[in-house]
């Protein structure tokens, strides 16, 4: 006897668009995908609506603000309530990880709802040095370089570091990869300079010239150049500028780099002029709307492979608006509204194929990191982690009706239309008629293979 059918909905498969089958499911697998499937304790009906993978949410931060215990419990449910079923989550620190990830990996099962992979940022020699450990003892097969750090948070690391790392990453082979965050440092660290003495209670538009579109272009070409010397694959996080994904596009066309674009949700669906103000301080800045036409462009020639958030949750009391442009926190919580925000503004105002758009947030992130096919896709033995899409849903964003323990969204008030009506997580119903379904501790850490 099945555990779970889901019946009525357009099946998305990829490259072959939307089918009317229906979805079997048994102990966490998908185990049929036909029609006229019976027997079963218990039947969803998708009428009307997409049945997609769950959303890959490959780029959250969790720990940065607040406790990594109480962040992974209530941010990993704003994640469900959106679409997402599993993420990846970018951890750092100046010590060896070597006795830190195990508590992580503890926490994680007791707390999460979603399941969570996990890329270590590589800042020491130390920690270079036990990469493989880092692989063998946890099946970590990520691993992150800053070329511009987090002032008071992360120091950046030099291109020979890099190199040195890059080559660590290649010997591992294939199913390792290499994210960069790709902004040059000095030239942040002038425009900074300028921007801080000029406009010291500036805006947001202000905000945005303390990291210029050129220091994200430059720094993309270098780790590319870097990357194809090394032979690794590649990972450019969080592109934000229409400059670095128009460069990117043409070193993808002309150069040997193997090397992927993500952008955010963010930087593809606002901008420098929100209303939302100084609470949209982030790194890289948000741009302009320009820069989301041109990241627009490269979700749909291919540019940009995976779509992410960069969320960094946190409180208004911690994100410290009233303290003006420089004493504000960079981040902010987005998970919930991640994927909607793309069909809102993609789909229904942009008119982007919704294939495109499902396509980089499932399939892609889970082949780019390793997690295809348990995940990202709906195909027997896969995880049953899928979404029942109805792209009409609307909702008025209001933060209090968010999950996520941050009491502000860059959404607020705003009416967005594409929502998940029910997400089964793992072939249980975790989300259904807005109201969680699960326990924090029923997603898992997912250890990688190389
Ligand atoms: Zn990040």
């Amino acid at each position: 006897m099945l555990d779970l059918i889901i019946k009525n909905g357009k099946v998305f498969i990829p490259e072959k668009g939307f089918l009317d089958l229906e979805v079997g499911i048994k102990d966490g697998k998908i185990v049929a995908l036909e029609n006229n499937l019976s027997d079963s304790k218990e039947v969803l009906d998708a009428a009307g609506n997409i049945v997609m993978p769950g959303v890959i949410d490959p780029h959250i931060h969790l720990g940065i603000f607040n406790d990594f215990a109480h962040e992974c419990e209530h941010e990993t449910r704003a994640a469900l309530a959106g679409g997402v079923t599993t993420c990846g989550v970018f951890m750092g620190g100046d010590q060896s990880y070597l006795g830190q990830v195990g508590e992580l990996i503890d926490v994680i099962e007791a707390k999460s709802s979603v399941d969570l992979f996990m890329h270590l940022a590589i800042f020491t020699e130390e920690q270079m040095s036990e990469m493989k450990s880092y692989y063998e003892k946890f099946g970590i097969t990520s691993f992150k370089f800053y070329m511009a750090g987090v002032k008071g948070v992360f120091p950046n690391v030099s291109d020979g570091f890099i190199y040195e790392g890059f080559k660590k990453v290649a010997e591992f082979g294939d199913k390792a990869i290499a994210c960069v965050h790709c902004e040059d440092q000095s030239l942040i660290d002038v425009a900074f300079d300028k921007v801080s003495a000029q406009t010291p209670e500036g805006t947001l538009v202000d905000w945005a010239k303390t990291g210029p579109d050129m220091a994200e272009e430059e720094a993309i070409i270098r780790a590319c150049y870097l990357a194809e010397k090394a032979g690794n694959r590649l990972y450019i996080v969080h592109i934000s500028t229409k400059d670095g994904a128009d460069r990117l596009t043409k070193i993808k066309a002309n150069e040997g780099a193997r090397v992927f674009g993500e952008t955010t949700s963010a930087y593809l669906t606002v901008n420098k002029h929100g209303e939302f103000g100084l609470k949209g301080k982030m790194l890289p800045p948000l741009r302009d709307k320009s820069d989301n036409d041109g990241l627009w462009d490269a979700v749909k020639n291919d540019t940009i492979d995976s779509l992410g958030t960069d969320n960094v949750s946190m409180t208004l009391e911690v994100k410290q608006e009233e303290n003006g442009m420089l004493g504000a926190m960079p981040g902010y919580p987005i998970l919930q509204t991640h994927f909607p925000a793309m069909i809102n503004e993609g789909y229904h105002n942009r008119g982007i194929d919704i294939e495109t758009i499902i396509t980089k947030a499932t399939i892609n992130p889970a082949k780019i990191f390793g997690l295809y096919p348990q995940k990202g896709v709906i195909a027997v033995g896969s995880d049953a982690d899928i979404v029942i899409l109805d792209l009409d849903n609307s909702k008025t964003v209001e933060s209090k009706n968010l999950f996520s323990y941050g009491d502000f969204s860059l959404f607020e008030g705003q009416t967005i239309k594409g929502w998940p009506t029910t997400v089964v997580k793992s072939g249980k119903i975790a989300f259904s008629n807005d109201e969680i379904m699960v326990e924090p501790g029923s997603g898992s850490f997912l250890k990688r293979e190389l």
